[in-house]
């Protein structure tokens, strides 16, 4: 009754500020639908008298609570969370390895007993490609095969800093918190995407210390070692450490063939021996890749209906091979530089003028500025902050003494051959 009061008075006032046309309508969300995507909604008009456009009132009533985080569901003491696990990412076609067997067995040593082995936190890393995110969904996946009622959940760094940045803005960064603190498993993709990211770190610092303190387990990837990785805090860094840091190196040659025969069995194909291995020998150092030029070959082979030869493997290995090099960075040219005149990177870049340093420091600007796209100013404040005048110098510098000194072109020749590599 008293709302039916209440609706008189506001229907009321209405009519009065806006006209005869004005309407109520009380837009009902029922209660107890928050999951629904799309709560039943029961519209009472106050007349049958057209609506006017602009005006529609909705007059909130108290049952309509939202839900304002996604992260936390009241009244539910365990949550069933997602995984977000990909279960073609398994052990089982994993292809193991010289490159991978620690990672591998570490891996499977933490799907066995999670949380209770030393391997906590378990950091995987490596290059591109070379099956961190493979590995980490194959720990879960065995996991959650043996241990159902564990909560395991897979989140890359990248969506994880999304979360804790939506978090922020919508003034629910303790759910976000609690909500990381229930997981039993948590397997963190790429960390090294974390790097400057001062504010996601911490959050990240207090969640791991939580799940590491209550004998949960976590599982990290980066492209990096913890050694090199840059902008992160030294404390979380120190946690990184704690557990076991194993690497995935690029696999040797037995292994690339064993993960293309493996690729081949379970998509139903046969190719030629010879045709295996001339893939096997071209594309080293990344099994995305390797893969790549196998369904680039079946797809061929069966929208146009050409054979597998050789030739075909010729020309999709080229294309891989071209697409993916990469332009050189100067951190590299000058790691390599500094490699082949034995001596290390601050050396290169110190202020010295003694001559066989200034030297490796102008053929790393020379090659910086002939294999790289940066600019001379750029170049300079990189290799030990100089002005670009100082790079367009050293570079008019090792073309004259390339010309005139046997010696040192050698040396441009070497580091020509190592940098093309
Ligand atoms: P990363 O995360 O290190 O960049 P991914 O895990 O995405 O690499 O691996 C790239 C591709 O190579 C994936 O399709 C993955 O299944 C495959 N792969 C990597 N290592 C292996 C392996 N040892 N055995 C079988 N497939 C592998
Ligand atoms: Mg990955």
């Amino acid at each position: 009754m008293a709302g039916r009061a209440l609706y008189k008075i506001v229907a009321c006032c209405l009519v009065r500020q806006l006209g005869n046309e004005a309407k109520l309508v009380y837009d009902v969300k029922m209660e107890n639908t928050y999951s629904s995507n799309s709560p039943q909604t029961v519209k009472i008009p106050s007349s049958n008298r057209n609506p006017l456009k602009p005006q529609k009132v909705t007059v909130p009533i108290e049952s309509k609570r939202e839900l304002k985080n996604p992260f936390v569901i009241p009244g539910l003491q365990k949550v069933k969370i997602e995984s977000q696990l990909n279960p073609n990412y398994n052990f089982a076609n994993f292809v193991e390895g010289d490159s991978n067997r620690l990672a591998r067995s570490a891996g499977m040593a933490v799907a066995n007993k999670p949380g209770g082995t030393s391997f906590n936190p378990l950091l995987i890393y490596g290059g591109v490609g070379l099956g961190k995110t493979h590995l980490t969904h194959a720990i879960g996946v065995e996991i959650k095969d043996k241990y159902p009622d564990k909560t395991v959940l897979y989140i890359s760094s990248e969506k994880f800093t999304q979360q804790f940045i939506d978090s922020v803005k919508s003034n629910t960064r303790n759910d976000f918190i609690h909500f990381y603190q229930m997981i039993d498993v948590l397997l963190i993709d790429d960390v090294q995407f974390l790097s400057g990211k001062a504010g996601t770190q911490d959050v990240f610092f207090h969640i791991f210390n939580h799940l590491h303190q209550n004998g949960k387990q976590v599982i990290l990837t980066s492209d990096k070692a913890p050694v090199d990785m840059q902008d992160i805090e030294q404390r979380l860094l120190s946690r990184f450490k704690w557990g076991l840091s194993a690497e995935l190196q690029a696999p040797d040659y037995e292994t690339r063939i064993s993960i293309l025969q493996n690729k081949l069995y379970r998509d139903g194909v046969e190719m030629p021996e010879e045709i295996v291995e001339y893939i096997a020998k071209n594309i080293k150092c990344n099994v995305r890749e390797l893969e790549g030029v196998l369904i680039s070959m079946i797809a061929q082979a069966s929208f146009n209906r050409r054979e597998f030869t050789i030739e075909l493997a010729k020309q999709i290995v080229d294309k891989f091979v071209k697409s993916t090099k990469k332009e050189l960075s100067i951190d590299y040219i000058q790691k390599v530089v500094s490699k082949y005149f034995d001596m290390d990177v601050a050396t290169l870049q110190s202020k010295t003028r003694k001559r066989h340093i200034v030297q490796a420091r102008q053929l790393a600007m020379y090659f910086s500025k002939r294999m790289t796209k940066s600019s001379l100013a750029s170049i300079g404040s990189q290799i030990g902050k100089r002005d670009h005048a100082t790079v367009l110098h050293a570079c008019k510098t090792v073309d004259n003494l390339t010309e005139t000194d046997k010696q040192f072109k050698k040396y441009v020749e070497d580091l020509t051959k190592k940098l093309s590599l």
